[in-house]
Formats: structure tokens, sequence, C-alpha cells
């Protein structure tokens, strides 16, 4: 929780106020004091017996990164800025985008390069931060699996931001290599006092004034020019606190607050850094759930159908480029592809003792999550209708886990803010999400495996599980209006999910009420938003038996897939009032919106009175671009510029939505392209069984 907006921040700077420390000339060769240092090692406790760590699955992750931090660069360069801080902004905003704490820029001086390493051309590099995170409190939840593994959490993260950095240079047409722990060509340390991000301190340590001494860096050397920082001028140690003052402690400026409260390091690492234990919990959720609801197989899912054909030749070739027409996106695929193969593995053949007490096993995973980076946890059981009915190749998936992990990741909100929702760089904040998601439940699935309980990773590249009822089961959210997809208290529609389904007991938790069904009658801004007219104005329904507002499921598939003039589409996540900032000042509108239901209307009102759901243009970080036969170009067909379309509401009688239920879908074998009938889609959406007529026929 923040008190002060970054409304008016600039995403290339970052999370910390680095521009606010002094600096010092780059002088002609660096002090004999700058070399052969190196950064804090781990610092984990002792490492108890009794139980093994997460440290081992880390480490085969980063080493799964490193190995992509070279590849081949476009054979032509993007029609990108000739201006160097131009660029340097760029890169660094993308850093800031895939979660790096600091990003700075150095020339590489000859004594930086392992002997025989240089590579050719390579002049300048980019350095990025990873803090450490923080470990549980002693005798707390997780403790024990996650001690000794602080260091190499966030040596794999900075790996994998190298990995991604270098890749998108090299989609821009430039050499790039990643460099990081264990597998670099640099004096990775020497190049981060160089670009800024470390001070050697009167014991020869390197720190830095916001992140201390517990972070670890990762560099990317490439032959685009670009404009160096400076290195920190010598801060002493009892001037720290001059130089980063009382508007750090506070995060004036919406900048990341020094005072650790604010930041949530207060509360128990696995309750997470949201209050969802202040949320009304309920003994089912808010919207109906019959007990026939159909298993589907994944031919079902409309992205599917686009690539079988179903919805025409434009939308099936476009289906196989759609998320990733960007040099933003395309830079994240080889590490989500690289995890694939890693989701699931043998289990160690004699569960570890300890881990039989469900109550504290839900607490550890909560923790491991949060400790990998999870913004919110919740488990629930994993009931047969959870589970696809058929593979992609049309195998029949058998349940095979009684329990689910499920996680949400954070699609961020600054760069949600300087976005339309469905221009260039809404494919790539779903990426990200997708990539850290597969990242942090891969390495939690692997560590159950290796404690003796089997477990799988669900992931956006290869999931068994439908991830919507999960997070209605696990607490995590109500369905809303959006209809295929569950909203949270805090952080809204701007999320993904992903699921580790286990056999490992655990406790499950309950789902959430905060108000959103009154909520989402009385605001119709994603409707009203939605460039297709996908979601319904119109009353909920029973669809495959859950109470829903029900989509156009085709209409939304084909629009984010064919979407001409962006990549993806997220506008009603980018619109919807509950897309928040992560303020106190919010967190006081968010009380009233749960705790006073006549406020609701008058809310949603004062939302669109407010110009919220604007794009911000100070956030707006990336350049448009289009990948066109393996180039970055200009789009081709332009940019979707939206702001707020306040005229285009439709009468519910007047709406075109159709449904699909389960007895519509193609067999899981379908091979030929089978288009949906639309006519038959649309007379059953007019026929919809209402939820009071669901609910009655239960009853009798
Ligand atoms: Fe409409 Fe885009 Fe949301 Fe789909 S993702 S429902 S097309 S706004
Ligand atoms: Fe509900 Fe309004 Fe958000 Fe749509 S925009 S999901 S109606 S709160």
């Amino acid at each position: 929780m923040r008190l002060f907006s970054n409304r008016a921040r600039p995403v290339h700077l970052g999370p910390h106020p680095v521009e606010r420390l002094p600096r010092s000339p780059i002088p002609s060769a660096p002090p004999e004091a700058w070399h052969g240092r190196a950064f804090a090692s781990s610092g984990g406790l002792e490492r108890p017996e009794a139980l093994p760590g997460l440290r081992s699955s880390v480490e085969r992750y980063a080493a799964l990164f490193s190995a992509l931090r070279n590849g081949e660069t476009a054979d032509a360069q993007a029609a990108i800025p000739s201006d160097v801080q131009e660029r340097s902004n760029n890169l660094k905003a993308q850093c800031s985008f895939v979660d790096a704490d600091l990003a700075g820029i150095a020339s590489i001086p000859d004594s930086a390069w392992a002997e025989g390493r240089r590579i050719h051309g390579h002049n300048l590099v980019l350095v990025v931060a990873i803090q450490w995170p923080r470990l549980p409190r002693a005798g707390d939840p997780g403790e024990t699996w996650l001690h000794d593994a602080r260091g190499a959490v966030a040596e794999m993260r900075a790996a994998e931001v190298a990995a991604v950095m270098a890749h998108y240079i090299r989609q821009l047409g430039f050499g790039a290599v990643g460099h990081a722990a264990g597998e670099t060509d640099l004096d990775i340390p020497l190049l981060a006092i160089l670009s800024g991000l470390a001070e050697v301190d009167a014991h020869g340590a390197l720190s830095h004034p916001y992140l201390g001494s517990a972070y670890s860096c990762a560099a990317v050397s490439t032959e685009m020019e670009l404009a160096p920082d400076q290195p920190l001028a010598p801060i002493g140690g009892g001037d720290r606190w001059r130089v980063r003052g009382l508007s750090w402690f506070f995060g004036w400026g919406g900048t990341r607050p020094g005072w650790s409260r604010l930041n949530g390091e207060h509360r128990p690492l696995h309750w997470g850094p949201y209050p969802m234990e202040r949320i009304k919990r309920t003994e089912s959720p808010t919207t109906l759930l019959t007990d026939k609801i159909p298993r589907v197989p994944k031919r079902a899912a409309f992205f599917a159908r686009a690539l079988a054909g179903d919805l025409g030749p434009k939308a099936q070739k476009e289906r196989a480029r759609f998320a990733t027409k960007t040099p933003n996106v395309l830079a994240m695929v080889p590490l989500i592809r690289a995890m694939v193969p890693h989701q699931h593995g043998p289990v160690a053949s004699d569960p570890t003792p300890d881990t039989d007490d469900p109550d504290w096993n839900a607490d550890c995973v909560k923790a491991a999550a949060y400790f990998l980076g999870a913004d919110m946890v919740g488990i629930s059981k994993a009931p047969d209708f959870a589970w696809y009915s058929h593979d992609d190749d049309g195998s029949e998936i058998t349940p095979n886990h009684r329990f689910a992990i499920t996680m949400l990741i954070d699609q961020g909100h600054e760069t949600m803010e300087g976005a339309s929702g469905d221009d260039w760089i809404s494919g790539a904040q779903s990426m990200r999400a997708y990539m850290r998601g597969s990242e942090i439940a891969g390495i939690l699935a692997e560590h159950l495996r290796g404690l003796g309980h089997d477990a799988r990773s669900q992931t956006n590249a290869d999931s068994q599980v439908l991830q919507i009822p999960l997070i209605l089961l696990a607490g995590l959210g109500e369905m809303s209006r959006i209809g295929e997809l569950v909203l949270n208290p805090f952080v809204g529609p701007r999320f993904k999910s992903v699921v580790v389904t286990t056999n490992l007991p655990l406790t499950p938790d309950k789902p959430i009420d905060f108000g959103l069904q009154d909520f989402c009658e009385k605001c119709l801004k994603c409707a009203r938003e939605c460039p297709c007219h996908a979601i319904p104005f119109g009353p909920k329904v029973m669809f495959n038996g859950y109470e829903t507002w029900k989509p156009d499921a085709e209409k939304c598939a084909r629009y984010r897939v064919t979407n001409p003039k962006g990549s993806a589409c997220g506008r009603c996540m980018k619109t919807c009032p509950y897309n928040l900032e992560g303020l106190l000042s919010e967190r006081l509108v968010l009380w009233a919106a749960i705790n006073l239901p006549f406020t609701r209307k008058w809310l949603a009102i004062l939302d669109d009175k407010l110009g919220r759901g604007l794009r911000n243009k100070i956030k707006r970080w990336w350049w448009d671009l289009e990948i066109v036969d393996g180039r970055a170009v200009p789009p081709r067909l332009g940019t979707n510029e939206r702001d707020l379309n306040f005229a285009n509401i439709l009468k519910p009688e007047d709406e075109k939505i159709a449904h699909y239920p389960a007895d519509m879908n193609p067999s899981p074998d379908q091979q030929d392209p089978l288009p949906p009938d639309r006519k038959e889609g649309l007379r059953r959406a007019k026929e919809a069984e209402t939820p009071e007529a669901a609910l009655h026929r239960l009853r009798t």
C-alpha cells in the first residue's frame, strides 16, 4: 500500500527514487577498489535437517533462464528512435515492467570482460538488480523450506530479466547477450558500480542506498548505442538517512516507501501483501453452482477453435501469432516454452515426515508462493468439474489431484494506466504474468514432488484445469460482469492466474463476498467499453451450471485474435473501477463499496467523473512495433487510440450475445474446422435459464 500516487512518475525511473541520489562523473578508468567485489551470498540460517528446501528447484530454473542468454538477432534493425536517451529509457522501462528493482547503463571497460570472452561490438551494458525476497519470521510457516533460498531466488529473477531483455534487444535487430551469476563473461559487480547500482562501503562490501546489501544483479551486453548512467557519489553510512530523506521513507511521488510497514513487511509472510483476511468468507460462492457442471474438452475453448480454423482462415492465421506479434511479448516466449517440460516430473518415493498437517502445509505453501513472487494465493479442493475432460490431442484427462493451489499474478497498474487495453502492449502484459506464474508454480510443484507429494503446475501454456472455478472456490474473487473472469477486491480483474494441483494434504480456503454482485448490477462500464460488445448489459443467466454474466466468448476471442491495431485485448480490465493503484485513499473507497451498499452506484458514476480509465500519457513507455516476417516494424494498420466511450450503451434487448453451452462444443478430437452455429448460439442466449428459475428447479 502506498500513500502517494505515482501517476506523474515515468515508468523508466523505476520503483525507487534513484534520480534523487547524488552521482559522480565517470572516471576515465575505474578505481582499483572497484575490482574483485562480489554481492552478498544467500545469507540463510543454518539449514535445519528436518525438511528439504526450495533452493535446488530455484537453481534449476535459474539454469534454464541462463541457458537462454543468447540467440538469433533479427536481420534488420527496428525503426526505433536514434536518440540514445530515449532508447535507454525504453530499456529501463521494460526492465521495470518485468519487475527489476533497479536498472542502470554503463560503458564496458576492457577490465570488465573475462579473459578471452570479449564480445565484439558490445560496448554498453544494461545492469539490473533484484532485491532478495523477505523470509518468514523465525518459527513461522515456510521457514524451513525457504531460509536458504533468498539469494538464489533473486539470482534466478535477475537471470530471467537478463534473458528477457537480451531477447528483446535482439528482436529490435541489435546484438545482445545476457550475463547472470554462473553464466557470465562480465564482471557484474564492477558494472553494477559503474552503472550506479552499487557502491563500495567502508568494509569493501557492495550495497545500494535503497536496497541495502540484500540484492543480486545480472547484465545484458549490447551493441545498441545507449546513454550511460553515472556511478553513485560516495555516501558515508551515516549520511544515508540524509540522502534518502523523509520523502523516500513515506514514498513521496509514488515511489516504493522506505517504511517497511507500508510494504506489508509487518505481516506474516503467508498472509501475503493484501488484507484478504478482512474480506467476508462464505460457505459457498456468491453465485450459484449447480451439481451438474459438465466437463469440457480443451478443443472447445475459443482460442483452440480459432487455431483449428473454426473461426475462419483469417482468425486461424492470426491465432498463430496474435499473442507474439510485438518484440515486448516475443522476448518472454522462449522462457515460457523452456518451462513447459518441467511442469510435472518424478515424485520422491516417500513423503517427507511432518508434511501431514493440512493447516500447516497450507500456510507453508502460501509462504512459499509469496516468497517466489505471487500476489495472492488461495487453496481449494480440485473438483472433477474443474478439470478439462480431454487434452489438446483428444486424450482423456483423469483428475488425479485432490487440491488446487491458485495464485494470482498482477498484470501491473503502471503499464495499464498508459495503455488503452487493446493497443500494442496488451499482449505483453498478459505474457509477463504468464511467465512469472509459470516460474512460481513450476518451482512450487517441483518442491512438493521433492517432499514426496505429487504436484503439477497448470499454466497458460499447458493446463489440465479450468482456472475460473478454482479462483472462485479458493476465495480469491467473485464472478463479475466481464463474465469469464473472477474479480478480486484489491487488484480487480487485472491479473492472470496459475495453479498447482497436488495431493499434499491442504486445508482449503472459503469463497468470499465483497458485494461485487450488487456492484456489477449497478456498473456497466466494462460492457460499455468492450470494443466488440462481447460483455452483456443484461442480467446474469445460467451457463453450463454456473450463474454468470455470460459474455459472447466467440466475439471476444475473435477480437483478441484478429485485433488489427494492437496485440490481444484487456480493455475490460483497464476500465473497471476495481483496477486500483494500491493507495491508502483507494482502500477507503473500497471499504465503502464493500460495507455501504448504497454508495455503489455513486462510486461507479464517480469513477467515470474522475476520468478513471483514460490513458495516462506519462506511463506510455513502449514503442508501437509489430513483428512482420521476423522484423519489428511500425504497425501496418496503426494503433487503437481509445479513451472512454460514454455513449456506447446498448439496451439488453438490442445486444447480440451468443451462448455456446457444452452440448454445442466440438468433440474432443474434432480435426476439421467446425464453425460455431451462431444463429443457434443467439437463440440459446435468449432462452438461457435465469438463476432464480434454476434455484427453484433445484429446490423442487
Ligand atoms: Fe471485450 Fe476485450 Fe474484454 Fe474481450 S478482452 S470482453 S474483447 S474488452
Ligand atoms: Fe463489474 Fe463494473 Fe468492473 Fe464490469 S467494470 S466488472 S460491471 S465493476
